[in-house]
C-alpha cells in the first residue's frame, strides 16, 4: 500500500509514521510537511520519502495521483489561533484540504480524513454519537468556531462525494489525543499550545497554571498509542470495516475536568527530580476566558465520546489510563526518574 501522509511531521503524523515503519513493512509512506523536525530520526528508512512542501503555496496533485490512500493531516488545531487568526485556519484547514479531497475524487483514491470532536461543539449530549449528536456552534462573533465549521463542512463534502461519486473515505474524530511531541513545549504564552503541553510548559517556565473559567470543563484524553492503533486498523480496513464510516476515536474512561487535570499534572511533576523544585513554586489560578483567549472565544463544557462503533467495527478499545499517559509525556520531558 502506498500511503500519502500530508502533515506527516506533526504530532499524529510522527507517531503514525513511527508505527507504520515499525510494524507495517510492506507499506510505503510519502510524507509531506513544512517541517520534518519530529520525524528526522525516521527519514533514513527506505520505506519513507519526505518532501518539505507548503501545501498552501504548492500543488501536491502528483503525490495524490501516485498514492493508494491519502491522510490529509495538515491543519491548525490550537484554539487560540482560531480566535487570533481565523482566516489562516480557514485557508489551511478548509481550502487546502478541500483541494486534496477534490484530487482524491478525481483520481479515485481512498481518503482518511481527520475530522474532530470539535465538530460537536457545544452539543449537550452526555456522550457524542457520530450519527445522532448535533453539531452546535456559536454566533459568528465567536471566531473559535471557524475550525469546527471548516472541519464540519469538509465532513459533509466528503460524505456527499461518498454518496454521489462512491468516494472511498473514512472520517475519524480525535478526542484530545495526547502524548510526547504534542506541541512545542518551549513557548509558555497563554494559548500557545493544547492544554497538556500548555500546563507542562507553564511548569517548566515557572509560570502559574491558568484555569480558564474555573476549569470545570470536561475533556476525555486519549493516549496516542491507543489512537494510532485505531488509525492503523482504519488504514488496513479489513473486510471494508472502515469504508464510508465516521468514527469517534477517544477514551471515555479518561474524562476529567481541566481543574483536576491541572492538579494531577502538578502533583506528577513533583515526582520527577528534574521538575520538582519548579513544580513546588507553581500556583493554579483562575482566569476569565476573554482575558486568556480574547473575546472571540467560547468554550465546550463537556466533551465525551461514545465509541461503540469503533469498538464493534474496528475491534478497537482504548486501554491507557490518563495517569499512565501523562507519565509517558513527563518521562519524555524530564527523564524516566519518576519515583513510582
Ligand atoms: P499538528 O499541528 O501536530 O500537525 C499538523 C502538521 O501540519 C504540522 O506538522 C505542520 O507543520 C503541518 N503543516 C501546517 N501547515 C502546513 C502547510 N501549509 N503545508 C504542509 N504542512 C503543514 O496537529 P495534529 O495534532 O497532528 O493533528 C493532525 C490532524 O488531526 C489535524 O487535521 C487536526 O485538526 C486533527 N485533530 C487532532 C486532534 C488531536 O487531539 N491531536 C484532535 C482533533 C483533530
Ligand atoms: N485551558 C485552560 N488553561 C490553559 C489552556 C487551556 O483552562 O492554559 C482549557 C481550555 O479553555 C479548554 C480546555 O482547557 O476548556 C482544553 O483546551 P485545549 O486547548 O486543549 O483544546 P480543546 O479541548 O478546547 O479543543
Amino acid at each position: 500500500m502506498k500511503i500519502l501522509v500530508v502533515g506527516g511531521g506533526g504530532f499524529i503524523g510522527s507517531h503514525l509514521l513511527e508505527e507504520i515503519l515499525k510494524s507495517c513493512r510492506d507499506w510505503h509512506v510519502t510524507a509531506i510537511d513544512i517541517s520534518g523536525n519530529k520525524i528526522s530520526h525516521l527519514l533514513t528508512d527506505e520505506n519513507i520519502d519526505f518532501f518539505e512542501i507548503d501545501i498552501i503555496r504548492d500543488s501536491i496533485e502528483k503525490y495524490v495521483k501516485n498514492c493508494d490512500v491519502v491522510l490529509p493531516l495538515a491543519a491548525i488545531a490550537s484554539p487560540a489561533v482560531y480566535v487570533t487568526d481565523p482566516l489562516r485556519v480557514f485557508e489551511l484547514d478548509f481550502e487546502a484540504n478541500l483541494q486534496i479531497v477534490k484530487w482524491a475524487v478525481k483520481y479515485e483514491k481512498r481518503v482518511i480524513f481527520p475530522s474532530t470532536s470539535e465538530v460537536y461543539g457545544m452539543c449537550e449530549d452526555e456522550e457524542f454519537r457520530e450519527d445522532e449528536s448535533n453539531c452546535v456552534t456559536g454566533p459568528i462573533c465567536k471566531q473559535r468556531w471557524i475550525y469546527s465549521c471548516s472541519k464540519q463542512m469538509l465532513d459533509r463534502i466528503i460524505y456527499a462525494h461518498g454518496l454521489k461519486n462512491n468516494l472511498n473515505y473514512t472520517l475519524f474524530r480525535p478526542f484530545n489525543w495526547i502524548g510526547p511531541k504534542l506541541d512545542d513545549i518551549s513557548n509558555p504564552d497563554n494559548g500557545s499550545s493544547r492544554v497538556v503541553t500548555q500546563f507542562l510548559s507553564n511548569i517548566i517556565h515557572g509560570k502559574d497554571i491558568k484555569l480558564v473559567d474555573g476549569g470545570n470543563q470536561i475533556r476525555s484524553f486519549t493516549d496516542i498509542s491507543d489512537a494510532i492503533a485505531a488509525l492503523i486498523k482504519i488504514i488496513k480496513n479489513e473486510n471494508n470495516c472502515a469504508t464510508q464510516q465516521i468514527f469517534n476515536i477517544g477514551n471515555p474512561h479518561n474524562q476529567v475536568s481541566i481543574k483536576n487535570l491541572a492538579h494531577e499534572i502538578l502533583e506528577l511533576a513533583k515526582k520527577y527530580d528534574a521538575a520538582r523544585s519548579l513544580a513546588e513554586k507553581i500556583n493554579i489560578v483562575e482566569i476569565e476566558p476573554h482575558e486568556y483567549y480574547g473575546k472571540g472565544y467560547q468554550d465546550v463544557s463537556r466533551r465525551v465520546p461514545f465509541i461503540k462503533r469503533a469498538e464493534t467495527l474496528l475491534r478497537w478499545k482504548p486501554v491507557v489510563p490518563l495517569k499512565e499517559s501523562l507519565g509517558k509525556i513527563m518521562d519524555s520531558l524530564f527523564g524516566a526518574n519518576y519515583l513510582r
